[in-house]
């Protein structure tokens, strides 16, 4: 038997750029440019560009975008904020920080994205956004839920924390609504060596109302206009994801290499795999299956020294977090079929194309 394959490796990809990595963090121990500074402007800069937007503020996480996002918006307490039932969680903590509400959205059968066709029913007129979700790498239905928020006069706001580069109709996401927001959390395509995130933007004065939020509410020091967090990013963060950047299209790029592996030699018919839309260029930050006797197979390649991720075991809208919510099971069919029956295959960039086959015989040969 072969060498341990988890659904996700760091390591191998530290040891390819480690020189360019030690030697940054050593410039930014020099330039004592821990907290902010010249370094994250880099990164912010680039990172601008590279998303084909004017503006981008770099945080100390995605869970922070999406927070700061919703206050630049004025959303606030009371107000409602259309989220899916199938994301990470801090999706919808970003609403409840605001002390507005979460409202669950299902998603589709076969994209595992928001379904707009159920968006509509559950907007009212205390509705204010729609947090829409590129899950697993893969952006979601822009043209048909953006037509929503239009009609409604909602935000829209992308959480692109799993979607680094993906592509919607040839774009890349995160322009499309108010903001996107971006996490940088080691395991996402753009990964940072601690915790990070980001918002973009096209709009100067969400993003001048968010560099502000992140240091304490000022923009001139110590005169604070409003009550401000410490949300920056730190030196090190900007400065390793700076020189990771400049990669990313080339990872991404393997990763649709190995996810086109997949889906051509995947014929056990007992597996489903996420439907891609011909507008739909999905940068596949996690290789999500769906099976039947999801935990059997978890047992079977665990014996063979694989081990899938869940990503998620439990739908937002029955976490206990959000029991007072009043949700029951039943209440979206397909996440909840999809937090049963998911498991998440081996995806990173470092992944050769052997150790594919290895995963995709182990599948083949499965009843
Ligand atoms: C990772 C993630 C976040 C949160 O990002 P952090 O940087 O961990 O705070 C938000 N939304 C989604 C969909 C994520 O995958």
């Amino acid at each position: 038997m072969s060498g341990k394959l988890f659904f996700f490796d760091l390591k191998n990809q530290y040891l390819q750029i480690r020189d360019e990595i030690e030697s940054v963090l050593k410039h930014v121990c020099e330039d004592t440019a821990f907290s902010g500074g010249s370094y994250v402007a880099k990164f912010e800069k680039n990172f601008a560009s590279f998303c084909g937007v004017n503006f981008a503020a770099g945080l100390n996480s995605g869970t922070s975008a999406l927070h700061l996002s919703l206050l630049a918006l004025g959303i606030k307490g009371g107000d409602e904020v259309i989220v899916p039932a199938n994301t990470f969680i801090a999706t919808a903590w970003a609403v409840s920080y605001v002390n507005a509400i979460p409202v669950f959205v299902d998603c589709s059968q076969d994209t595992w994205n928001i379904d707009p066709e159920k968006i509509e029913e559950k907007i009212s007129s205390k509705t204010r956004a729609i947090i829409g979700v590129h899950l697993y790498g893969q952006p979601f239905d822009m043209d048909r839920v953006k037509s929503i928020a239009q009609k409604y006069n909602l935000y829209l706001i992308e959480d692109c924390a799993q979607s680094h580069g993906a592509c919607y109709k040839g774009i890349r996401v995160g322009v499309f609504g108010e903001m996107g927001c971006f996490s940088f959390y080691p395991g996402k395509n753009l990964g940072a060596y601690g915790e990070a995130g980001a918002v973009i933007t096209n709009n100067e004065s969400y993003i001048n109302r968010i560099k502000s939020l992140r240091n304490h509410g000022s923009i001139v020091r110590y005169y604070h206009d409003e009550v401000g967090f410490n949300m920056r990013m730190d030196g090190f963060q900007g400065a390793v994801l700076d020189i990771k950047l400049k990669y990313l299209d080339n990872w991404n790029n393997r990763r649709k290499q190995i996810a086109r592996i997949y889906q051509k030699g995947i014929t056990n018919t007992s597996i489903k795999m996420q439907y891609q839309p011909e507008w739909s260029e999905s940068v596949y930050h996690l290789f999500v299956i769906t099976v039947s006797k999801r935990d059997k197979l978890i047992e079977h390649l665990q014996k063979n020294n694989i081990f899938p991720g869940l990503h998620y075991p439990v739908p937002c809208h029955l976490q206990k977090a959000y029991s007072h919510l009043g949700y029951r099971t039943g209440d979206m069919p397909e996440a909840e079929y999809l937090s049963e029956h998911c498991l998440s295959l081996p995806m990173y960039p470092e992944l050769t194309d052997d150790e594919v086959y290895r995963v995709i015989d182990l599948l083949n040969k499965w009843r």
